[in-house]
């Protein structure tokens, strides 16, 4: 199992260098987040041992779970899909990173929830660039006004943009979807916001990492590639995909 394991992270890694060379990047720009959820901790443990040590988990209550498990590793978490604003006390308990931040409630609600446990957190605005009903986040076109209202949150160390292309074979269409990630990132800079807040585009997932690095992908959240297929169907995590 393990050995499947260390030889797909190989194979994966291999790819994202083949990408960044043939994007002319170094390929320490570009951050691996292995995705881990419906897998039980043991395989997260195994996974720890293979050297990775930051995993990205959709919910909330799966992560805290499997951190409570993995309490004795030095690991860090990041949670990917969209969270209530009623469980934000749950995240901050175990998260180094939130990816998904999509409204000034939710950026209100994890700001207090952080300033009371004297903490902070990364994140990541999401960006719903596929523009399907059943994806999260923003806009493209409401994240400039959302990203001068984010300086007051100060426990939020904001660090860039998220989003999840659209599901389709069309390789065009997900390519269109990380460029207008992109846009919204340099729409960000020329209104003058410091880039060191918004150098972050996480994109990119086991179908189409390799698409996301060739437009400029800093983060690829990839579960499937590395640890094999998943039990659930994806529509379990986003109504509506397949
Ligand atoms: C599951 C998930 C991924 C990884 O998907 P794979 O197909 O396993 O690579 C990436 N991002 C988000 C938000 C996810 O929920």
């Amino acid at each position: 199992m393990s050995d499947t394991l260390i030889a797909n992270l190989a194979i994966v890694r291999a790819r994202i260098a083949a990408a960044c060379a043939r994007a002319d990047r170094d390929p320490g720009s570009v951050r691996l987040l292995p995705v881990t959820k419906t897998l039980p901790s043991e395989r997260v443990r195994q996974a720890f041992a293979a050297g990775l040590d930051c995993f990205g988990e959709n919910k909330v209550q799966e992560a805290r779970s499997k951190a409570e498990a993995l309490a004795d590793l030095p690991v860090q978490w990041s949670v990917i899909g969209h969270l209530q604003t009623n469980k934000v006390k749950f995240l901050t308990r175990f998260a180094s990173e939130f990816q998904a931040l999509d409204s000034l409630r939710l950026a209100e609600a994890l700001d207090r929830r952080l300033q009371a446990e004297g903490k902070s957190l990364d994140v990541f605005v999401q960006v719903n660039t596929s523009r399907e009903a059943s994806k999260f986040g923003l806009p493209p076109e409401e994240v400039v006004a959302f990203a001068r209202e984010l300086p007051a949150f100060t426990a939020l160390r904001v660090r860039g943009l998220m989003t999840l292309a659209i599901f389709s074979d069309d390789k065009a269409r997900v390519r269109q979807c990380f460029r207008d990630l992109s846009e919204v990132q340099q729409r960000l800079l020329q209104e003058g916001h410091p880039s060191q807040h918004w150098h972050g585009l996480s994109m990119g997932m086991s179908g189409d990492y390799e698409i996301a690095i060739e437009e400029g992908a800093t983060v690829v959240r990839v579960g499937q590639a590395i640890f094999g297929p998943r039990p659930l169907p994806d529509s379990h995590y986003w109504p509506g995909a397949r």
